[in-house]
């Protein structure tokens, strides 16, 4: 990497967003920091703002301008809070955006850093599946470059031959199956939101630690994929691969099969986003092949995890439902962690909330977000029957 590039990142308190920061700040003399937004950790923002330089500190949550500006005090980092503030700094025009704001609350700033274009690094999931085609056309109205960070569509990306696509016929994304892999339906009839954030490989934002044990953050994934590479729905398979070493693969016509291989870091896919398309030192582990020995493979188990299913399902119907999907999961994972639902309730509401909205396919931004509140409503209503 030459040129200095600027850079701005979009929920940079998360796991996600801190990664990035810490490539950046080993690298500080590559990038300029344009803004760094959060919700409402003031602490770790302005921790952060001052580590790399930031120009601009950004907060969602209004009420917290106040304490922002205190821990800021001195540094010459600039200040600024509301959503408002959140789709200015994406609408910047930083070189390089990465979008790791959790659920759909992502979206707006995602489309408006798509709408700016340079190049978005993508790790806000849920965006994608809730406005999928929507920001593909945003994408390829502005000219943005968008690169998937989701570490098994960084792997596809760095396998997948997108000059002759249609020499690929099958895609194949891992699964290290969560937490909860060899449970019975019964144990996980009880399991708490402690054993449920705390995931065997990756180390991850609760929402997402919550997904991959349902299995619900593999199916956003297959949609996510659906609409990063072109490929059929029925192109897209899931294998579970519990060490988390091979991260996804791709199938040619001709039989041969390439997948991406390393450690699980999400600061792997995230330097591959960070210096596409040329390649950076990183500090992670290196995979050392001897010592993990073997590498195994087996077949998820829809009734145990019906996640996989339902969301299979709301990709081929289209239209909304991918929308409502995500929408009543952010509700039901959200009453999980807070101790009002069970577990095994997450996947139940999904499919309710699915089954009962029946919108028309959203065309505009507006008609997603539209989607996202009516799903979420209905979600709500539903878990009222499942609640402790
Ligand atoms: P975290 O929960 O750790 O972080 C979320 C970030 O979003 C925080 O900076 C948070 O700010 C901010 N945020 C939350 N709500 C809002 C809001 N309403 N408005 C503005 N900012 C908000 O999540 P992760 O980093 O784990 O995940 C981020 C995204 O990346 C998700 O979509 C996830 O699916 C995806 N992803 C994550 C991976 C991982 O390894 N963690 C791997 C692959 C994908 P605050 O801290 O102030 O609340």
């Amino acid at each position: 990497m030459t040129a200095r590039r600027t850079v701005t990142i979009l929920g940079a308190t998360g796991s996600v967003g801190g990664s990035t920061l810490d490539l950046i700040a080993r690298n500080r003399e590559r990038f300029d920091v344009l803004a760094l937004t959060a919700n409402d950790d003031v602490d770790g923002l302005a921790e952060a703002a001052r580590r790399v330089g930031a120009r601009r500190a950004v907060i969602a949550n209004a009420a917290r301008l106040g304490p922002l500006r205190e821990r800021l005090a001195g540094s010459g980092v600039e200040t600024a809070a509301g959503r408002d503030a959140v789709l200015a700094a994406a609408a910047e025009g930083a070189d390089w955006t990465m979008a790791a704001i959790v659920g759909v609350a992502g979206l707006a700033p995602t489309m408006t850093a798509l709408e700016t274009g340079g190049t978005v690094a993508l790790a806000n999931k849920e965006a994608l599946v809730s406005a999928g085609g929507i920001m593909i056309e945003a994408a390829q109205r502005s000219g943005a470059t968008l690169l998937p960070v989701d570490s098994e569509h960084n792997a596809i990306f760095q396998c997948f031959d997108r000059a002759r696509p249609e020499t690929v016929r099958r895609i194949i994304l891992t699964a290290s199956g969560g937490p909860f892999r060899s449970l019975s339906i019964e144990e996980m009839r009880h399991v708490t939101p402690r054993q449920a954030v705390a995931h065997p490989n990756w180390s991850m934002g609760a929402k997402i630690s919550v997904d991959s044990a349902t299995l619900m953050n593999k199916g956003l994934e297959l949609i996510e994929a659906f609409h990063l590479f072109p490929l059929p729905a029925a192109g897209f398979e899931i294998v579970i691969h519990p060490q988390s070493v091979v991260h996804s693969l791709v199938e040619y016509r001709d039989g041969s099969v390439l997948a991406q291989l390393g450690a699980p870091d999400m600061r792997v896919p995230i330097a591959y986003a960070l210096a596409w398309p040329e390649r950076m030192e990183t500090p992670c582990e290196r995979l050392d092949l001897v010592r993990t020995g073997s590498l195994a493979f087996e077949a998820p188990d829809e009734a145990r995890f019906p996640a996989l299913a339902i969301a299979r399902a709301a990709l081929e119907a289209g239209g909304a439902k991918p929308a409502i999907l995500n929408a009543a999961n952010e509700i039901a994972v959200a009453a999980f962690l807070d101790g009002r639902i069970a577990f095994l309730d997450i996947a139940s509401i999904a499919a309710d909330t699915l089954h009962r909205c029946d919108p028309p396919a959203p065309s505009t931004l507006e008609d997603v977000l539209e989607t996202d509140r009516l799903a979420r409503a209905a979600a709500a209503e539903i878990m009222g029957r499942y609640e402790t």
